[in-house]
């Protein structure tokens, strides 16, 4: 490992924001927050309880109801939202930085994040602008129209991966719907979500609109999800997390959207421009340390070319460069936390039971410290094995052979999981037929995860409930409110008058 980079004015403590005020939670709990490559505590965190979750609901409600925010016209709230986009952008080397420091992602791909985020306000912006609600007529007789109105307090609970840009994605649809909000961020990377407060004063968001409260799930989320003046909760996380946020949010009857887990395929088929595959391929379940939602963790190669492709994808998977987060020339870094690393580890080690082990295999030579795993390849793996079947969240791939496009479905198919897929065929319509069959939210073809905003997010099965992107993220922070009129006279049954 080369010097272990610090960044400036590193905080050793992190705060919540409640109320326009950087504040520590009131019965003084913190935790811990460790960086994963030396795995030391660089900071304290204020550790929310239910007692700040409430002043954080309490402030966005009177936000909510006697503020400015939600009675804004699209064009007021728009212009806050591109002072926000800017504001990220000013900030974007210190952001990658944070970013890279506390989650362990290659400084390179932590970069991109800050771009990502900003677009994902100005997109919001440009959308409640130029937003149209319907209008239905019956000429003559009826006209009925919708008032589209911000739902009121949305709680937004984030994961580690990506953390800043993930808490983009559910900030500004939220924001430019109107809503206030509180922010509960992941408990293993608080640290870029601390810039959020000075981005939104810098922007002039008005006080209260904007709620953080660190904490860890069981206590400052849990409380989140249970506050019945919280009518929205929109989570991203792991399917197991969403089961229980599913229950919790009953008695309330909250609006949810959930983002979850995934064990997404990528299928190659003989046809397919073999070389692209494989760049898109390692790229897919390497990139962001392999933690990622939409990782293509499967692929499943067609018989015919099935031992080239694993001799090609091995040699180039064993050349990938693991190694500090900050040195530019990083692939992979470092996984985000010691627990996570374990986990991970613990799927390497099953794996060589469960497959033929192609690279990798555990801790690369010369990373002695830190959370650090080679990118790893099993081959031969059969559909029924744990590694085939569980998501992972690290640089771990299952490789299996398929003989024909039914084989391939059913592989593709056979987990409880649906977020994403990627297809390489050359072959247009089977690559259109295999996409219409696939149990998935999102389908790449001969292409992989880069997503037009205007787009439908989300999976199917344990990957999620709900669509976000563009108008479906407004479906989901704004009520629709159908207004009808009688034109000419009514005509009601006259009860009661004879
Ligand atoms: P996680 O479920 O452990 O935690 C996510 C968030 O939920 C954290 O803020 C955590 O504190 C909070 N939380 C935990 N228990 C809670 C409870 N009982 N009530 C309320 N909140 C609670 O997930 P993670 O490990 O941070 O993230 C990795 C997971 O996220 C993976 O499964 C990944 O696939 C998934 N993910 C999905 C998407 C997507 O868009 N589908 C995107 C990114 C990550």
């Amino acid at each position: 490992m080369t010097g272990h980079f610090i960044p400036e004015d590193l905080p050793h403590h992190i705060q919540h924001y409640i109320d326009g005020r950087h504040v520590d939670s009131a019965g003084g709990e913190t935790f811990d927050v460790l960086d994963p490559v030396s795995n030391g505590n660089y900071a304290t965190a204020a550790a929310g309880q239910k007692a700040d979750i409430d002043l954080a609901v309490a402030a966005a409600t009177r936000a909510f109801k006697d503020g400015l925010w939600p009675h804004l016209k699209a064009r007021g709230r728009a212009r806050i939202l591109n002072k926000i986009a800017d504001a990220i952008e000013t900030r974007e080397t210190k952001l990658a930085e944070l970013e890279t420091f506390d989650t362990g992602l290659p400084i390179t791909q932590a970069r991109g994040q800050a771009q990502r985020a900003a677009e994902n306000f100005r997109f919001f912006a440009d959308l409640v602008v130029a937003q149209v609600d319907d209008a239905m007529k019956v000429p003559g007789a009826q006209l009925n129209y919708v008032n589209r109105k911000p739902v009121g307090v949305a709680g937004l609970i984030t994961p580690w991966n990506t953390p800043f840009m993930l808490e983009s994605w559910k900030l500004a649809p939220a924001l430019a719907s109107g809503c206030t909000v509180v922010l509960k961020p992941a408990e293993f990377t608080p640290l870029s979500a601390s810039l959020w407060a000075g981005i939104f004063e810098e922007a002039d968001l008005p006080q209260g609109v904007f709620n953080l409260v660190n904490g860890l799930g069981d206590d400052a989320g849990d409380a989140l999800v249970k506050h019945p003046g919280v009518p929205l909760i929109s989570f991203t996380g792991e399917t197991t997390t969403g089961q229980t946020i599913f229950r919790n949010a009953a008695d309330s009857l909250k609006g949810l959207s959930m983002e979850l887990g995934g064990k997404s395929p990528c299928v190659i088929f003989a046809d397919a421009d073999l070389d692209a595959a494989i760049d898109s391929a390692l790229f897919g379940v390497f990139s962001l340390n392999g933690e990622r939602c939409t990782a293509g963790s499967r692929i499943l190669v067609e018989r015919s070319i099935y031992d080239e492709f694993c001799e090609k994808y091995a040699a180039r998977a064993k050349n990938i460069v693991v190694g500090d987060p900050h040195d530019p020339a990083t692939e992979v870094g470092a996984l985000v936390h010691p627990e996570h690393y374990a986990k991970v580890m613990s799927y390497v080690e099953l794996g060589k039971s469960e497959g033929r082990l192609l690279a990798g295999g555990g801790r690369p030579a010369g990373l002695d410290t830190g959370n650090y795993v080679a990118p790893t390849v099993f081959a031969d793996v059969r559909p029924d094995a744990r590694i085939f079947q569980e998501e992972i969240f690290g640089p771990v791939v299952a490789i299996a052979p398929f003989a024909d496009d039914g084989e391939a479905l059913a592989l593709a198919n056979g987990v409880k999981y649906g977020l994403a897929a990627y297809v390489w065929t050359n072959d247009l319509a089977r690559a259109h037929t295999f996409a219409q069959n696939l149990e998935a939210g999102m389908v790449w073809l001969n292409s992989h995860n880069v997503r037009d905003l205007r787009t439908p997010f989300g999976g199917v099965k344990a990957s999620g409930l709900g669509h976000e992107g563009g108008y479906r993220s407004i479906d989901f922070y704004t009520d629709q409110q159908a207004v009808h009129i009688t034109l000419g006279t009514v005509h009601t049954p006259r009860f009661g008058a004879s």
